[in-house]
């Protein structure tokens, strides 16, 4: 990466590498890698983020690589399959090529019709069995009724752990909640706000989704985790193991941790910064940082690169 490198960052590497399946609007994933003294931190906002919103996911990356994480109180942490909008075969065969014992459904994709969510987690549940717990992931793509619809659609069918983020707003959030028996774990509704430690969540959610970039570091994830008193589950930004390295150090912090987390999307990629990447065994990941030794067979190309200087340039400056 070119261009003057913020104090007190020793070194910043660029990677870029392609998704098995497009996933949040994204072919590829590309991000910065930076090396200070606690070690290696990463600083990957999507491409649809501006300056202001990147900030917390600089201050995330700074904190790994200047400070570190705050001890963890265990040593592994219980993680969920995450299943893209793919089509039921292939979503059967994620959940049983996982080794995991919950599993994350994403729906309400744009031009997927309800028929075709129901049969991606009823695959899942039939790959899973009747143990296994189910979670679906709307990205805030319902009004009320139809949530309300799906929701009770889908857990009549497969029998669902929570719903994340169905409609947009809170206020939105707090009337669907009126209507249905399944939890609802609120996660734009936290992570995008202005003041993820003001907003008020007693009415909208049961379950707060922590993600370390979007929220500033795991220590500010953490003091949202107290602000709000609710059971909590960490995800990731779609990191590579460097990143989920800093949400498995929140999860492996936080007081209680009732359900499995939504760090095991390294699966989602072609490649990683490393050869030993952040991947469940047994439905769980260990608590350790990896280093990132295929870095420079992952670099990516100097358009890129120049991109991700300019922005790093943006948010670093005063
Ligand atoms: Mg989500």
């Amino acid at each position: 990466m070119t261009g003057v490198i913020p104090d007190p960052v020793l070194e910043t590497r660029v990677y870029s590498f392609p998704m098995r399946t497009r996933f949040r609007g994204i072919d590829v994933r590309d991000g910065v890698l930076l090396r200070g003294p606690a070690g290696w931190g990463e600083f990957s906002p999507f491409w649809d983020y501006d300056v202001e919103e990147s900030r917390r996911w600089w201050a995330a990356a700074v904190e790994a690589a200047t400070v570190g994480w705050p001890a963890p109180v265990r040593d592994s942490v219980p993680v969920n399959v995450t299943v893209p909008t793919v089509d039921a075969e292939r979503a059967h065969a994620i959940a049983s090529a996982s080794g995991c014992r919950t599993a994350k459904v994403k729906v309400a994709e744009p031009g997927q019709t309800e028929a075709d969510d129901l049969a991606r987690v009823e695959a899942v549940r039939d790959a899973l069995g009747p143990g296994g717990a189910i979670r679906v992931d709307a990205n805030a793509a319902w009004d009320i009724d139809t949530a309300a619809a799906r929701i009770r659609a889908l857990d009549a069918a497969v029998g669902l752990e929570y719903v994340e983020q169905p409609c947009p707003t809170l206020p939105e959030l707090a009337a669907l909640r009126r209507r249905i028996d399944v939890r609802v774990a609120v996660d734009e509704g936290v992570r995008r706000s202005d003041d993820p430690l003001a907003v008020d969540l007693r009415e909208a959610g049961d379950v707060v989704v922590l993600k370390v970039q979007p929220l500033g570091g795991v220590r500010a994830a953490l003091r949202v985790a107290e602000a709000h008193g609710l059971p909590c589950v960490v995800s990731s930004a779609l990191e590579s193991s460097v990143g989920i390295a800093a949400g498995v150090a929140l999860a492996a912090a936080l007081p209680e941790l009732p359900f499995a987390c939504g760090l095991a999307t390294v699966a989602l990629f072609t490649d990683d910064v490393t050869s030993a990447p952040l991947l469940p065994v047994d439905g769980a990941l260990p608590v350790v940082r990896p280093e990132p030794d295929r870095i420079d067979a992952v670099a990516a190309d100097d358009g890129t690169a120049a991109r991700w200087a300019a922005r790093v340039a943006a948010v670093s400056a005063a």
